[in-house]
């Protein structure tokens, strides 16, 4: 239920002070910064909190407990239980704990679990992850047997003043039953008693309940022998019982470094130390990139979600706009990461000056590949774009006569944004920064998703995700279509303004993962600029400014051009007119 932290801070002064020494390095053709130092955060390591605080439900008994032959018959055969696959957006970092004992091995012998740990846990990157919303979708077909979901403190990152949870219990049909923890607050899309098809939306992930951080904690278990028994899916080594999984995923214990996620920051958008990140308050929520990084930051910093074992390595890279490597560190690591965040930061004021300016990137490598890949716009001034801020998304459950609200807030570290409504329906409305949310709906079925922007005054925008539940509507019956404002992949809304003299602005979404590539090109056909060649996550949602001019930094002539962005294949095009 829980994955609890550890923080090791391991500023490294040795590095730190070879960073000190070279103050003011030339931009090309210099040998790369090392790192002036480094964080490290786990999410899984033991804290000693009581799993055993979970509710656990009321359930009658069966007077004759099956054999051992008959239990292991029993339970259905399970579909992965969030509506994106293992890897995606979600990762394993804590199994069964499969010993009886004070000490804990999972079901492979390993030490991916922790002590008295029932369930398998399935976290999300972080907060803003929560807030854009994974569905949770029932791995079997069942019926529901407990909704427990008004506990409005779905945002837990360390042991919670109340630790109710929000959860969902499913019968199978069988005598056992799936339960599913921790979900985010009135986001259940399943009613007491209502049937459930293997694939339907039941729910989306949260962190109610003893949680440190958004994540499902997913567990079968039965009152078959009098007592609740939890029953292990995951069949190994220390768990002859057949697997319950239709396909069950390999074991996380021997999976080799993996980069998740990646970000590029500042010092005063990490909380204001580098060296000692805040988990709850900076990593946990994502750190803030800038719009643009100015040229006297003290440092540049780089973080990635990652999992891997003791003796991996990964390479980190920071590299110019010409493609020369600024800083790099090559990373063994001496420990199991079971899913955290690793952060380093390299001096920057005095290293960056004008012909520095431009796109740079931060890359991580493993095995000389790289795994994630994010670029930054470095400048004169730092800047800011939007963000919602303490959270980005919020479900609401309709009750027919209650009035609801919600206010609109954002970081301080941005400019003036005005708040407005995308896909809203009738019945919701925005007041300056007030979200009023009506008793009724006349949405059609069951959930509602809509989106709230903040715009400043570059036109930059931050979306935040919200979510009705109607508990008298039909319910969605699969999460096949996708139900939040995901586009089937790409979106590349008209460049603002159009036509347009000494810049636009186009804003591109994409819908996976993956390397992102928009250009504009001339009335021949030719690419006259490129403006991001860069991977980016899923759900990416970023605006580009074209200042009008080639990649030799030469205005272009009035005309029109064509802007292309592409991703995997597939591409989207606009035609956009400069005029004299
Ligand atoms: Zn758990």
């Amino acid at each position: 239920v829980i994955h609890s932290r550890r923080v090791i801070r391991s500023l490294r002064v040795a590095l730190m002070a070879a960073a000190l020494g070279l103050v003011h390095v030339a931009s090309v053709g210099a040998e790369p910064l090392a790192p002036a130092g480094h964080v490290e955060i786990d999410l899984h390591a033991q804290d000693g909190a009581t799993p055993a605080l979970d509710r656990m439900p009321d359930q009658a008994t069966r007077l004759a407990p099956p054999t051992d032959a008959e239990r292991a018959l029993l339970y259905p055969i399970y579909g992965w239980p969030l509506e994106r696959p293992l890897h995606d957006g979600n990762m394993i970092v804590n199994y069964v704990d499969e010993v009886a004992t004070t000490s804990f091995q999972d079901y492979m012998g390993g030490n991916w679990t922790y002590d008295g740990h029932r369930g398998t846990d399935i976290s999300l990157y972080d907060f803003r992850a929560m807030d854009r919303g994974m569905h949770i979708v029932s791995a079997a077909d069942g019926q529901v047997t407990t909704a427990i979901y008004a506990n409005l403190r779905d945002r837990n990152c360390a042991v919670p003043d109340d630790p109710t949870l929000n959860y969902l219990g499913v019968s199978n049909g069988d005598g056992t039953l799936t339960f599913y923890y921790h979900l985010r607050a009135n986001s259940m899309t399943v009613n007491l008693g209502e049937t459930v098809k293997k694939g339907d939306v039941l729910a989306l992930v949260g962190s109610s309940g003893f949680s440190n951080g958004p994540h499902l904690h997913f567990e079968p278990a039965d009152y078959l022998s009098g007592g609740y028994k939890a029953r292990d899916p995951w069949n190994g080594t220390l768990n002859p019982l057949p697997s319950l999984w239709a396909a069950q995923e390999p074991y996380a214990g021997i999976a080799h470094v993996r980069i998740y996620d990646i970000g590029v920051t500042t010092r005063a958008a990490a909380g204001g130390n580098l060296a000692a990140i805040d988990y709850c308050s900076v990593a946990a929520e994502g750190m803030q990139q800038p719009a643009v990084f100015g040229n006297h930051e003290p440092y540049v910093a780089v973080w990635f979600h990652l999992q891997g074992l003791g003796g991996d390595t990964y390479r980190v890279e920071v590299r110019r706009p010409n493609g020369t490597l600024y800083a790099s560190v090559n990373n063994p690591m001496f420990v199991d990461v079971h899913g955290g965040y690793n952060l380093w930061y390299w001096s920057w004021d005095g290293n960056v000056t004008g012909p520095d300016f431009g796109t740079w990137t931060a890359k991580v490598l493993v095995g000389g590949v790289t795994q994630q890949q994010t670029s930054f716009v470095v400048g004169v001034s730092t800047v800011y774009g939007p963000r919602f801020t303490p959270r980005s998304g919020r479900s609401f459950r309709l009750d027919g006569t209650t009035v609801q609200r919600d206010t609109l807030h954002h970081s301080a570290l941005g400019g003036t944004v005005t708040y407005s409504l995308l896909n809203a329906p009738p019945f919701v409305t925005l007041t300056d920064s007030i979200l009023t949310i009506g008793p009724v709906s006349n949405q059609p079925t069951r959930s509602l998703y809509f989106q709230a922007l903040a715009t400043d005054a570059a036109t930059r925008q931050d979306t935040a995700w919200y979510h009705i539940v109607d508990p008298t509507m039909p319910r969605e019956e699969t999460v096949s279509v996708p139900l939040l404002a995901r586009s089937d992949g790409l979106t590349l809304a008209p460049n603002r303004p159009n036509p347009f003299a000494s810049a636009t602005t186009l804003t591109y979404s994409v819908a996976k993962a993956g390397r992102v590539r928009l250009a504009i090109y001339d009335l021949s056909g030719r690419r006259v600029r490129e403006l991001l060649d860069a991977w980016r996550p899923a759900l990416a949602e970023e605006s580009v400014t074209w200042n009008a001019r080639d990649d030799r930094g030469q205005p272009v002539p009035g005309g029109v051009y064509f802007c292309r962005l592409s991703m995997g294949g597939r591409q989207l095009t606009r035609r956009l007119i400069r005029l004299d």
